[in-house]
């Protein structure tokens, strides 16, 4: 048996980690004019993208006629309200993102219609003139009656926008999904721009009685008058242009009563418009999704439209689409009891997309990498034994994606369309949430729930927007870390880490681990991350993980967020409470790092005197040492030696032997 006696450091590097000083961005108008530079940056047309930057949305309110089962093929007739602050003096004209293809029937200005004079279309914006406003921050409101077939969207996102299937009858219906820059196909509205919100909206749609109307917020009522349906639904939280939405099928709502879920001490309505009735094993999958709410309302904060409600409905995207308060769903989302991972997608967007909205579509990830990872946050806290899917399992086919795609970056520089920011979707999503994992692994499970908590709650960010910034700030304020580095390394970078050549070496329960990392990278040099391992025992059985953190080249362990005095370089000894025969390199998935080879270099050469060196030019912990003397001083022991290769060691240990 030997016990720990002292460790002589002889050369020891102290780097000061100096935390970086985020900007705050609790101004809107900064907000505004980021998110500005972004869209000029990634080429967007300038004119669309100015429509509505001079005044802000206050409310809307949608009075639709639609019929999914008319002959005439998709088509919306309507009126909509909105009310608006200016942001400039000497306001005399407002503008909005409308298909070129909607027709303006007439606008109403303080109850007054305008002179056709006063309105005009070109391409897909209105121009309407208004008496001159001198003052900033006045609230004013425009009624446009308009009508018409709403455009098509290009392949391949032809289902969104304003859709309608093909049939008439028992399957027909109509959808719409304005995710990023549709909501002008269907409605006049700011489109383009994705940071300023309507404080609240009320839609209400005419329909043929047989239908039945999905929408954001709190369905007041449907009456039936005469043959048709009158929905009315009231929304009042902010929300985007691009999370309006709505479904008109011949839904059937399940359950008949909503299930009732307890967020903070609030009862909210949980309940699903569905094409059909569901079988058993749908009823078990969408069940499920009150679980899910309580899981995330513990980590990420109350879910976020408490007063109102969480649902979903079906439509015929090929997916899900995460619209405030209740998430559109293809069929196949919900179809067996094993389906879960897009109810817990789209509902994680309801924190990170819906709430807390991306500033720009350069940001997106701040909404998809975010509600990537609500799916592992889901796996590791739920308590619905039916699930069987474990956390790992899932997020190595998110490691696994990421690392075979090298030729993209999370932050999307490119938005001038839709197929920019979301295809291939891998890096915003896949690559994304494993760097969120990798977040989690940096600061500990309590500093990182603790900073998504901070985020979601952050005045300045709850039904607001974000930025790639704002998540930074965060999670350095929780733990105090300077994370620049591995947000620059993962959010502005291509490619992945590989730790080829590892090695790792012990003499009884001091590992010594040999870390040389090589980016694989089109643009990167080094990736600063976490990098966990997993020492093993055989006999008996015995495990214990460890995480370490790689910046620069300089090795640290890394224990709930705080780092360990650095190990100089690529090498780091790790004293463990047992012997391991093994050791697996991030055996959970949890890292964008892959080993070639991790292999245990051998037995030291020597270890005589239990003296642990580290190089790995000579096999990590193998020297041989000579001239070893021991004298007795009094009290004290006078040792001194050499070692046989001449060379700066970074640290010895003495140990004595019983
Ligand atoms: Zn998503």
């Amino acid at each position: 048996m030997k016990n720990f006696y002292a460790a002589l450091v002889l050369f020891f590097v102290v780097q000061a980690s100096v935390a970086q000083v985020s900007p705050e961005y609790n101004d809107m108008k900064n907000r505004e004019i980021r998110s500005m530079e972004n869209m000029f940056r990634g080429g967007e047309p300038i004119n669309e993208a100015m429509n509505g930057l001079d005044y802000d949305l206050v409310y809307s309110r949608l009075e639709l006629r639609v019929n999914p089962d008319t002959s005439i093929g998709k088509y919306v007739k309507g009126a909509v309200t909105t009310y608006f602050k200016t942001r400039k003096t000497n306001f005399n004209q407002i503008t909005f993102d409308m298909a070129n293809a909607l027709a303006c029937d007439s606008i109403y200005y303080h109850g007054a219609k305008l002179a056709t004079g006063n309105y005009s279309k070109v391409a897909d914006t209105i121009f309407i003139n208004v008496p001159n406003i001198a003052a900033i921050g006045v609230l004013d409101s425009v009624k446009i009656f308009y009508k018409g077939v709403p455009p098509t969207v290009a392949a391949p996102w032809s289902s969104t926008g304003f859709y309608k299937n093909g049939t008439i009858g028992t399957t027909s219906y109509i959808h719409t999904l304005s995710e990023p820059y549709s909501a002008y196909t269907w409605w006049p509205c700011k489109s383009r721009v994705a940071f300023d919100k309507y404080d609240s909206v009320d839609i209400i749609v005419s329909t043929p009685s047989a239908f039945y109307v999905a929408a954001n917020g709190v369905r007041l009522g449907q009456p039936v008058t005469g043959s048709d349906r009158l929905t009315t639904w009231k929304h009042r939280y902010p929300i985007s242009t691009y999370q309006i939405a709505i479904g008109v099928a011949r839904y059937v709502q399940y359950p008949a009563t909503p299930t009732l879920v307890n967020i903070g001490g609030t009862n909210m309505e949980l309940y699903n418009l569905l094409w059909s009735t569901p079988n058993a094993g749908s009823q078990t999958a969408l069940n499920r999704t009150a679980d899910m709410l309580t899981v995330m309302s513990g980590k990420f904060s109350d879910y976020p439209f408490k007063k109102e409600k969480y649902g979903h409905y079906t439509f015929g995207f090929g997916g899900g689409m995460e619209h405030n308060t209740m998430s559109g769903m293809n069929q196949s989302t919900y179809a067996t009891a094993g389906t879960w991972e897009v109810i817990a997608h789209e509902l994680g967007h309801q924190w990170w997309g819906a709430s807390v909205t991306c500033g720009s579509w350069s940001d997106i990830w701040v909404n998809e990498s975010f509600a990537r990872y609500s799916e592992v946050v889901y796996l590791d806290n739920k308590t619905d034994a039916s699930l069987t899917v474990k956390s790992e399992d899932h997020r190595l086919t998110f490691k696994d994606d990421a690392i075979a795609a090298t030729g993209g970056s999370i932050y999307r520089r490119d938005t001038s369309n839709m197929d920019k920011i979301f295809n291939p979707s891998v890096y915003i999503y896949e690559r994304g949430a494993m760097f969120v994992s990798m977040l989690r692994k940096t600061l500990g499970d309590a500093k990182f729930y603790q900073a998504l908590q901070n985020y979601q709650t952050d005045p300045t960010l709850r039904y607001s927007n974000a930025f790639t910034a704002d998540v930074q700030r965060h999670m350095e304020a929780v733990s105090g870390l300077d994370l620049s580095g591995m947000f620059n390394d993962w959010i502005y970078s291509k490619g992945h880490a590989s730790y080829t050549g590892a090695r790792w070496n012990n003499v009884g329960n001091k590992a010594v681990l040999f870390l040389p990392q090589t980016a694989v990278s089109a643009d990167s040099t080094h990736f600063d991350m976490p990098i966990v391992l997993r020492f093993k025992r055989t006999a008996p059985i015995l495990d214990t993980t460890i995480v370490l953190f790689d910046k620069g080249r300089n090795l640290y362990r890394v224990n709930n967020g705080v780092l360990s005095s650095p190990s100089g370089g690529t090498l780091i000894q790790v004293n463990l409470s047992f012997t391991p025969t093994s050791v697996e390199f991030d055996p959970f998935a949890e890292t964008l790092a892959v080993p070639n080879t991790f292999t245990n270099a051998g037995p030291p050469v020597s270890y005589t005197l239990a003296l642990i060196t580290k190089d790995p030019a000579i096999g990590l912990l193998a020297t041989n040492v000579v001239d070893f003397t021991a004298q007795k001083d009094g009290k004290n022991a006078r040792l001194s030696w050499s070692v046989e290769h001449a060379q700066d060691y970074q640290s010895f240990e003495v140990e004595r032997s019983t």
